[in-house]
């Protein structure tokens, strides 16, 4: 059987400024210490304006830091944009591409974040994918076929356990403290590993995270699920206290 560790990721979004984004990634960081916990990684993704700083307020610790978006290319006319390399060149180890947020508010599509998270691959990073369906699309009995369809235009060549975490996270469930039934998000999950197969070369050992609404409340039943292999995390992640009862709910 394959043993996947817990990732409990924190999308911090468009929220903090250096000091109290110092001060939380440092609190986080004395929790964890300089070893991981055997369950779970802990991963920060501020913006990219402060992501050098919390590089350094979590240095000696087993945290990670991640940036929130990144260019598909890697250098060029491009204002505005970062790219997978800059991040990486101030202490970034992952990236975060196809967040709802920037799907619907940037129009991006599929064939546009498997170039970015091809971009995240290229500048030696990992990458988390993410997927999810409308609540109109879920309505329409959809959302099995458009999340399967998010899988195979956004998952990009030489994607492996290694460098790509998949993130289910309905978009109607993402800072509305509305959340899926156990029973559906454990459906989507299992869809989501059988169509990992032909995407990625070890579909058993990827990763795939559950977000939406993730609190401490309803974490330990949402990652006692088959195939739920952590979280990504918003507005409670902006808790150190809720983040850290989030990552102790680990099984
Ligand atoms: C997210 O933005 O990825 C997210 C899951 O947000 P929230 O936890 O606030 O629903």
């Amino acid at each position: 059987m394959t043993v996947r560790r817990y990732l409990i990721a924190g999308n911090w979004k468009m929220h903090c400024r250096q000091s109290d984004g110092a001060a939380l990634a440092a609190d986080l960081a004395a929790r964890v210490g300089p070893v991981a916990d055997p369950r779970f990684d802990l991963l920060l993704c501020p913006p990219a304006t402060i992501v050098a700083t919390i590089s350094q307020a979590v240095s000696g610790s087993a945290v990670s830091v991640g940036g929130q978006d990144c260019h598909a290319q890697a250098q060029g006319a491009h204002t505005g944009d970062i790219a997978a390399d800059m991040l990486a060149d101030v202490g970034a180890g992952w990236v975060i591409v196809g967040h709802s947020e920037r799907r619907t508010n940037h129009a991006e599509s599929n064939a546009m974040v498997r170039g970015k998270a091809a971009a995240v691959l290229r500048a030696g990073l990992a990458t988390i994918v993410c997927v999810g369906e409308t609540e109109a699309e879920r309505d329409a009995g959809q959302a099995e076929q458009v999340v399967a369809a998010q899988l195979k235009g956004s998952i990009p060549d030489g994607a492996a356990a290694t460098n790509t975490v998949i993130a289910y996270e309905p978009v109607w469930a993402i800072g509305t403290g509305r959340t899926p039934t156990l029973a559906d998000i454990a459906a989507m999950h299992a869809m989501i590993r059988a169509r990992l197969s032909g995407l990625v070369a070890d579909p058993d050992a990827v990763r795939i995270l559950y977000g939406g609404s993730v609190k401490p409340s309803n974490a330990a039943e949402i990652l006692g699920l088959p195939d739920v292999d952590g979280a990504l995390v918003g507005g409670a992640s902006l808790k150190a206290d809720d983040f850290w009862a989030i990552a102790q709910a680990c099984p």
